[in-house]
This record gives C-alpha cells, structure tokens and sequence, in this order.
C-alpha cells in the first residue's frame, strides 16, 4: 500500500446498474488522485447482503474500466487488481464494534422492529423527526449480558453528544455545522452480525489510510456520525468533498425516467467513454469558454480542487452528444 502522496477511493455499493452519478465521483477522486500524484482505490461496499449480487459488482467493475478510471492497488487476483471487498473483510469490523462498546460510546439495542414503527410514528404524529429515543442506552451490564446469552436479536448503536454541534469544513460545502440532535444513534451493527456502511465505511477509510472523501452531497448528513466515530476511535478525519447531484435540465433530480441513467446504456449505445469523461468533468472543472473539449489528460491538467465549478452538475444530453 502506498502511504506517499493523497488517497483517495470510489466505495460503490453493488446494488444496481453502475449508473452516471458512480461515474462522476469515481472521475473527481481519480483526477485528484492523478493530479497531486496520489492513489486512487477501489472498494466495494457490499454489507448489505440482500441487494448486493456478483453481478451488479461485476458490472461495476467493468463500467469504471470502460470509463479508464482503473484503480491502482487492492488484492491481487493474478492480472489486474482485484477491489477491496467489504464481505471479504467482514470479520475485521466486529473488534472496533466491541471496542466502541467497551469505552461506553456505543450500546446494545433490543428494541423490536414493531416497537420503533410505533416509537417513530408517535414522533411523526408530534411533526418531530424519526429518531431512536435511548431506551436501551441505560440497561445494566447484567441485563444485556442475560438477553444475549437468551438469544435475544439485537444491534449496537452509537451514542451521539446530548448538546452542541458538529462543526467540519467540506472541499465543496465550506463550513458546516449540524447540531447533535439532528443527528440519530444510529445502528452500527447489525442484528446479522454485519456491520453498517457508517461503521465498516469508517473503519475502512482509516485502514487504507484514505486521506480526502469525495462522494455525493447525499451523503453530507452523514458526515456528523463519521467524524463522531474518528473521534471515538481517536483517529484523524480524512477532507471531505460532497459533489452536488446531478440534476435534469429542469433542475429536478437526475432520474431514469427522464435521462438514462446507467452507463451500460451510453456504451451500448456507442458513446465515446472520452467523451462521457468529458462531460462529466465539465461539472466541476472550471475552463475558459472554447477549452470544452478535453481528454483524460487535459481534465488531469485542468483539474483543481480548490477552484471548483459551482455552477452544478446539469446532466444535458444534448450537451453530451456535442462533446461525442
Ligand atoms: N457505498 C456508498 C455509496 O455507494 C459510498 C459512500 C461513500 O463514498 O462514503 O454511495
């Protein structure tokens, strides 16, 4: 593994057709990467064994090698690299579970499925936001100790601080500050044993020593709960981006039912991966009016994280045509 120079990583979830928005944050780490003379990696997030299939990874994998953003270390599979798999490293997040546990930051729950729908429609029906209420954060040692052994289903659950903020500076955002009470104890393991994407995400970023996170603003909300486990862990929280999702022309939110949306069908249909490239990098890259035209060079070239374009990512197929 390569500690000189940034890290960076592409963590899709194999749960659906590699779509454009993949793309588009893979393309920002890669020319970060490339630029400052870094690494980019690929990690497949896959904790969630139900909507996760062979098929979508696989797909991953060979739509981020048709767009040439190939990744440069992870398992090796006898040829190109392989990803980092979270399901082949599942056994690795349950110590930093107990541990967080252990220095009282995170507690069993065993709150029934039924008794949350009602403890949240209750919140509903008071115009406050779902949110776990801590029941559980208070059992005696002793009693969670006897409803485990009795087999009783349970997830762990972080705590969250009771006052204040979180305050964090996002490469895309700026500062940002998201009050503890909006943040809800979330579950960072599962009744099946599996961690969640906050907890394994977390850990797995510190393990590959990734040192900036670009990923979609989907996932700014989260950034709270993330930087609270860094600090629970005692490890340093790596720079953040959240890149704007892609809207339609009209500004409504990118969807399949007005653009296509996964890349599979802009290869199947004969588009130029360049050209995709392109366009996308176009969403962030600020150029002089004429310089629209780039290859994977000149976007390395003219990419530059602290001069970011802000005007928004506009998903216009038109736009993508003229560059093909
Ligand atoms: N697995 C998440 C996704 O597919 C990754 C988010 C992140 O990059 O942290 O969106």
């Amino acid at each position: 593994m390569s500690t000189t120079g940034p890290r960076l990583r592409i963590a899709p979830s194999p749960t659906g057709e590699p779509h454009v928005g993949t793309a588009y944050t893979a393309l920002f780490n890669y020319l970060y990467a490339k630029k400052m003379g870094g690494s980019f990696i690929l990690r497949i997030e896959d904790t969630d064994a139900s909507r996760s299939t062979p098929e979508y990874e696989k797909n991953v994998l060979d739509a981020l090698k048709w767009c040439g953003l190939e990744w440069s270390e992870g398992p090796d599979v006898g040829g190109p690299y392989g990803p980092y798999r979270q399901s082949d490293r599942k056994d690795l997040y349950r110590p930093y579970v107990d541990k967080l546990v252990e220095d009282g930051h995170a507690f069993y729950c065993f709150c029934t499925p039924e008794r949350l729908e009602r403890m949240r429609a209750g919140q509903r029906a008071e115009g406050r936001a779902p949110k776990y209420d801590g029941l559980c954060m208070h059992l005696k040692a002793d009693e969670v100790k006897a409803r485990i052994e009795a087999g009783e289903p349970h997830v762990v659950r972080m705590k969250i601080p009771e006052e204040g903020s979180c305050k964090f500076t996002d490469g895309v955002y700026g500062d940002v500050e998201i009050p503890w009470d909006a943040v809800d104890m979330q579950v960072i393991l599962k009744a099946d044993g599996m961690p969640t994407y906050h907890l394994a995400n977390v850990v797995d970023d510190h393990l590959m020593n990734i040192t900036h996170v670009a990923r979609g603003e989907e996932w700014l909300a989260s950034v709270p709960k993330h930087i609270l486990l860094y600090r629970y862990f005692g490890w340093e929280p790596p720079q953040f981006f959240h890149l704007p999702l892609m809207k339609n022309p009209d500004k409504s939110k990118l969807s399949k039912r007005k653009n296509p949306t996964s890349i599979s069908y802009y290869s199947a249909q004969g588009y130029l991966s360049e050209a995709l490239m392109n366009f996308l990098g176009l969403f962030f890259i600020q150029i002089a009016e004429g310089e629209e035209m780039m290859d994977m060079n000149e976007l390395i070239e003219k990419f530059d994280p602290d001069n970011l374009n802000k005007a928004g990512a506009v998903f216009d197929t038109q736009k993508l045509e003229w560059l093909n």
